[in-house]
């Protein structure tokens, strides 16, 4: 008899097989193929960074898992199911805040659960857990134009979190930050995501950002996007950026990656 059990393996959260996705311009007549025979799954309580030369589809993955848009040729499933229509199951976190600039802080972050008539004492606790968090208590009555970009992001994240997602999904969220406030917010996202175990793909250009975030790197080739290079991620967490920086393997990944998307570079 063999000592071997057979467990099977937990499905993936995110499953993308062989997906491909073609723009059509009728105006033009010109087609784009952003994505072809792209592949990737990724685990319930994962954290993923998509990395990849500009115009190589990563926004377009998290468009076809946001639900968006559609496959050309493919499959797209969360938890085993064809991606459907948008849906409170995920949260999306763009470059640009994009609040709601009449609603205040408070408003913004609430606008969810009020939208899907969930009564204020089941939201109430957890938009104030949030606030907290995010570093934004004192600021709740707060219009988003009275805001710096950082707060603005933050109020962004708290938005996508409070309906308690399975999966986020974040577009280079912190991208129009400046260096000290990225730092801040990717710290930020580290620990909020630590409590809640959520699932999240996180769209980057900057390896540095993807090494101190991921469990795991896939490096996209240029367009037609698919994935060149899949990285684990080795570093323990909770993780220190100024310590991962003093890590020989820290450097060392950067340099595949730096040598990878160099050969990937868009040439059209
Ligand atoms: P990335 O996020 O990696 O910069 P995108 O996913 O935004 O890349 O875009 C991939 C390619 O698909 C680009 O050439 C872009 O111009 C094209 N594209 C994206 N969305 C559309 C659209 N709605 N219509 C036509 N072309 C599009």
């Amino acid at each position: 008899m063999g000592r071997t059990r057979l467990t099977p393996m937990p499905a993936p959260l995110i499953e993308l097989n062989a997906v491909g996705k073609r723009f059509d311009d009728r105006r033009s007549g010109r087609a784009t193929q952003a994505l072809d025979d792209f592949s990737l799954a990724v685990a319930e309580g994962e954290f993923v960074c998509l990395l990849g030369p500009s115009g190589c589809g990563k926004s377009t993955v998290l468009d076809l898992l946001a639900g968006f848009e559609r496959p050309s040729a493919g499959h797209v499933a969360i938890g085993g199911a064809p991606v459907g229509r948008p849906g409170p199951d995920r949260g999306i976190v763009f470059q640009d805040a994009l609040l709601f600039p009449w609603l205040s802080v408070q408003g913004n972050i609430t606008f969810a659960p009020r939208l899907a008539g969930i009564p204020a004492r089941d939201y109430r606790p957890r938009a104030r857990q949030l606030i907290e968090v995010m570093g934004l208590a004192g600021f709740e009555r707060h219009a988003p134009y009275e805001l710096s970009g950082g707060m603005r992001q933050r109020v962004a994240i708290a938005r996508a979190w409070i309906s308690q997602p399975r999966l986020l999904l974040m577009d280079e969220p912190f991208g129009a930050l400046d260096a000290q406030t990225r730092l801040d917010m990717q710290e930020l996202l580290l620990s909020a995501r630590d409590r809640t175990g959520s699932t999240v793909l996180f769209v980057t250009h900057d390896i540095e950002e993807s090494l101190f975030l991921a469990d795991r790197i896939a490096v996209m080739s240029r367009r037609p996007g698919r994935v060149a290079l899949e990285i684990s991620v080795p570093f323990p967490r909770p993780r220190n950026y100024e310590a991962l920086l003093a890590e020989p393997e820290f450097g060392r990944i950067k340099q595949a990656i730096v040598k990878m998307l160099r050969q990937q570079r868009q040439v059209d």
